[in-house]
């Protein structure tokens, strides 16, 4: 979701849908969206409903830190839905802090969304033109007021329209008070994976690695422009408007998502193996050892060690409980994360022409930091391997990757790069080395922060005349009905 930033939309967030009649499902979301807190890990919130009333709870802060028992006790109800967002600073930061709870005369539901809508400000003045009445600014309300605009024709045709018009990144959970939805957008830009708690139940949550915690079997991804809903019928699934190719987001198989869950049937941590030998194949050199920038480099140089015959050894620690450097604010305190969170292992590093793995350079000031502990712990040379192409381009789709003027990748060449960080020698993984390690062909990714290629078009000023209809099947085509009952 946005937040009138049109020129930075930062939003990572991760997303949570369950129904279980026999557990506490307000519960069972707070362990799903711990699993998920590398998504988002500025505020948090759960909404719950009893079949009656639908209650919710967000604050800012960690899974952790939001919610304890009593807040938990407060949340009785067999459906709910659930949020972690990284956001801006400010004080706009809890205003828009999820789910979004939306009340009309015709009904009342709640949000949760992960992604960016690129026309939201267009939407809201139509429909404000329309008579439509708005609580906040944020893209999330444009969405949840379409939908319960539409929901008395029921579920599919309400969702539909959502998709027929809301041009962007989203993967929303919904709950009203006897329903759950789960829905993807036509291009399928961020994930969503369906699945049931056994005979007890059913979860969605934006990864697969959410389901382990709550004894969760995931059934499969949705599809892009698919729709998931839980009601008194059960589980059901129905393709709304789809376009004319997936663009599932390659960073999230690269970096953001958790190496235990699977997208486009592998598991991240293989594919990161991958991208390592790829990585090995497409930029050799004589060193010592690989050293994996923790925890994210760890998978790809494992890849790049088994490749190269060069050994994998760990060179730094990383503190366990400092989360991600990147969620500091501004420049200083980015550069002091590093020092924060990452001790040098001198005895491996001391003499050593070191082979660094990383898995993406965004600003340059963590693989600068990186290199200079390095070197100062007495490493005689330092190849940086990174397993993503040179970001060049900023995300409007949902991912923090700063504005196109700090990219460091868009302002300098690589030689230029390897002197600004510091390094022996760099090398990038090409978006081939990458797709491949997936295991999917180019076309069924976004790759516009590497190629600048937007699969829904974003034009400078986000304005809305240079979007296209991007809806080719209006149609509703439900192909899976479930068996569990809600509220018999
Ligand atoms: P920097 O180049 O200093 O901006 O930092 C890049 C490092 O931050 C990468 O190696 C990742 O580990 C991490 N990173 C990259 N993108 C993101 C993101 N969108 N959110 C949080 N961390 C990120």
């Amino acid at each position: 979701m946005t937040q009138g930033d049109a020129d930075h939309p930062k939003e990572e967030c991760g997303v949570v849908g369950l129904y279980s009649p026999n557990r506490e499902a307000a519960r069972l979301t707070f362990f799903a969206l711990f699993a998920l807190q590398h998504r988002g890990q500025e505020s948090a919130g759960i909404a719950v409903s009893d079949g009656e009333k639908v209650r919710w709870h967000k604050n800012m802060g960690l899974v952790s830190q939001v919610f304890d028992e009593e807040v938990l006790s407060g949340l009785p109800g067999e459906l709910a839905i659930g949020h972690n967002r990284y956001s801006t600073t400010g004080a706009s930061a809890l205003r828009n802090a999820q789910p979004i709870f939306c009340q009309s005369v015709v009904g009342e539901l709640a949000v949760a969304h992960n992604g960016n809508l690129i026309n939201a400000v267009e939407l809201r003045r139509s429909m404000e033109n329309e008579g439509e009445k708005f609580d906040s600014t944020s893209d999330t309300e444009v969405i949840a007021r379409i939908l319960i605009r539409h929901l008395s024709k029921g579920p599919e045709a309400a969702v539909n329209e959502v998709l027929k018009v809301a041009k962007g990144a989203y993967s929303v959970t919904v709950l009203t008070p006897r329903m759950l939805i789960g829905f993807r957008d036509p291009f399928g830009v961020r994930p969503l994976v369906v699945g049931t708690l056994g005979e007890d139940g059913y979860l969605m949550a934006s990864e697969s690695c959410a389901f382990g915690p709550v004894a969760g079997q995931v059934l499969r991804e949705l599809e892009p422009g698919e729709m998931a809903i839980v009601d008194k019928n059960g589980l059901r699934f129905a393709k709304g408007s789809v376009s004319n190719r997936p663009a599932m987001c390659l960073f999230e198989f690269i970096y953001f998502a958790r190496p235990d869950s699977a997208m486009y049937d592998t598991t991240l941590y293989a594919a990161r193996e991958r991208m390592g030998e790829n990585l090995a194949k497409e930029h050799p050199i004589d060193a010592d050892i690989v050293v994996p920038v923790p925890d994210s480099g760890i998978p790809a140089a494992l890849g790049y060690s088994r490749v190269s015959k060069i050994p994998f050894r760990e060179g730094m620690m990383k503190s366990r409980y400092i989360h991600r450097t990147f969620i500091a604010p501004d420049q200083n305190m980015r550069e002091l994360g590093v020092r924060l969170k990452l001790t040098p292992l001198k005895e491996h590093i001391e003499g050593k022409r070191i082979v660094l793995v990383d898995d993406s350079i965004v600003r340059g000031t963590t693989t600068r930091q990186i290199v200079k502990l390095l070197f100062d712990s007495g490493a005689k040379e330092v190849h940086v391997r990174i397993t993503a192409p040179p970001i060049q381009f900023p995300c409007f789709y949902g991912i923090d990757m700063a504005t196109k003027s700090e990219l460091a990748a868009a302002r300098m060449s690589v030689q230029e790069l390897n002197k600004y960080i510091g390094s022996t020698t760099l090398g990038f993984l090409t978006i081939e080395g990458a797709t491949t390690a997936v295991g999917q062909p180019k076309s069924h990714f976004c790759l516009a922060c590497f190629s600048g290629d937007y699969p829904i078009p974003v034009p400078e000023n986000l304005n809305k005349d240079a979007f296209e209809d991007v809806s080719s099947a209006d149609e509703l085509v439900t192909v899976q009905q479930g068996q569990m009952t809600l509220f018999s």
